[in-house]
């Protein structure tokens, strides 16, 4: 599916640089400065992942945050309390189908043990700390030994999200308590929280706050796409050395869904996801249970305006097209997209090179779609050479991401 280029324009390729695009203003700055909440779907709908074993049984109750799937030391648990009702095979994740356990929501919020809150978290040692954030899942990697820089992305990979940014705003002093303790904890050298230069009300909040935090450096990186991608970011902003010596990477998310654990050993249950697009009235962010269908945020959240519309999730340039609203939020929804049927056809390549130009891996996209053998591995799938490509060509489906 090709984007409109109703909503989207890049600017001239003169005012863009290395290899990356700014995007002109418009809608971006349409987003609604609250944050809507949408936490009492009637039903949430668990993925069974792969390898999983279901801990609760069909009709029995369950309490929000209870483990509902294992696998080993890793576990899922319950975004809400209510009854579970069996399983479902109707829904998908990323458009993949997957069997879900479905929970019947009692809006009771039901928690089987209050837990008592951490007053310092940067007390924990370093074992207890990795054995934490494994357990509920807030980090999924390993942490190195030798492990001495930490890179906190602050930024939304999509220039039409607003995800990273209101999870900055409206959690500042706990996104930098933290990032303070993960560094004091691990030892680190050096901590850098990199946010957008564009994103005023956040610049100016850090900019103001982080005196008091010695062992962060706030970095400012400019405003173009696709900067806010892991590769892309940890190459502008650490050395060579520093690169190759082995780094922690977190999304402003992991930072926050790390304080909810150190802080009460409370799992992700809900989160903000941005929902924007042009077949809707006004983009905004909501604060949803992980678990809800799309089709109940649709219906509850948003004023469409166009019902010829597609969905896309997790970016307007880079994200996945849905054939389907029976899709859930998962811990990594970013944002929903509903936009409008892209009326204009594929043409021929005007062979401008832009593709190949702007590619910010130095891929060249026209190779890859005409050779299949070709290595793809090095596509961080940005999207931005379907983007910016003036003939309309869609590469998604050569690079062997999730379009294929
Ligand atoms: S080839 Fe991959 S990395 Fe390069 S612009 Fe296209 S999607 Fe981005
Ligand atoms: S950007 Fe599009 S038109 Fe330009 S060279 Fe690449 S494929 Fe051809």
């Amino acid at each position: 599916m090709m984007i409109s280029s109703l909503i989207i324009e890049i600017n001239k390729v003169g005012e863009s640089m290395n290899g990356m695009v700014s995007v002109k203003e418009g809608k971006r700055n349409l987003i609604s400065h609250n944050v809507v909440d949408f936490l009492n779907p009637d039903y949430v709908y668990i993925p069974i992942l792969e390898d999983f074993s279901i801990e609760i049984e069909t009709n029995s109750q369950v309490f929000k945050e209870e483990v509902m799937l294992r696998k080993g030391s890793k576990l899922v648990y319950a975004p809400i309390s209510g009854t579970v009702i069996g399983a479902t095979e109707s829904m998908r994740v990323n458009d993949r189908e997957v069997r879900c356990v479905v929970i019947a929501n009692d809006f009771r919020e039901k928690v089987n043990h209050k837990k008592s809150a951490m007053k310092y978290i940067n007390e924990y040692v370093k074992e207890d700390f990795i054995e934490l954030i494994k357990k509920y899942n807030a980090y999924e990697g390993d942490i190195p030994e030798d492990i001495k820089v930490l890179v906190v992305n602050g930024i939304d990979p999509d220039p039409f999200e607003k995800t990273a940014s209101f999870i900055i705003d409206n959690h500042s002093s706990q996104i930098l308590e933290t990032i303070d303790a993960i560094s004091s904890i691990l030892k680190l050298d050096t901590t850098i929280l990199a946010i957008n230069n564009n994103d005023s009300e956040n610049v100016i909040n850090l900019t103001n706050n982080i005196g008091t935090y010695p062992n962060i450096t706030l970095r400012l990186v400019p405003d173009i796409y696709p900067i806010g991608f892991k590769e892309v970011l940890v190459k502008s902003i650490l050395t060579k050395k520093q690169e190759k010596g082995g780094y922690l990477y977190l999304s402003a998310q992991d930072i926050y869904t790390i304080y909810n654990v150190l802080k009460r050993n409370k799992p992700m249950t809900e989160r903000l996801v941005t929902v924007g697009g042009n077949a809707i009235d006004k983009s905004f962010v909501v604060n949803v249970k992980i678990g809800t269908s799309l089709s109940d945020i649709i219906k509850n959240c948003c004023n469409i305006v166009n019902d010829d519309y597609y969905v896309i999730v997790n970016g307007l340039i880079a994200g996945k097209t849905l054939s389907t609203l029976n899709n859930v939020i998962t811990t990594e929804t970013r944002s929903i997209f509903l936009n409008t049927k892209d009326t204009q056809k594929e043409k021929k390549c005007i062979n401008c090179g832009l593709c190949n130009s702007k590619c910010p891996v130095g891929l060249n996209p026209k190779y890859l779609k005409d050779h299949k053998r070709a290595d793809r591995s090095k596509c961080i799938h940005c999207g931005l050479c379907t983007y910016i490509c003036p003939s309309k060509i869609n590469f998604k489906p050569y690079l062997g991401g999730n379009d294929e």
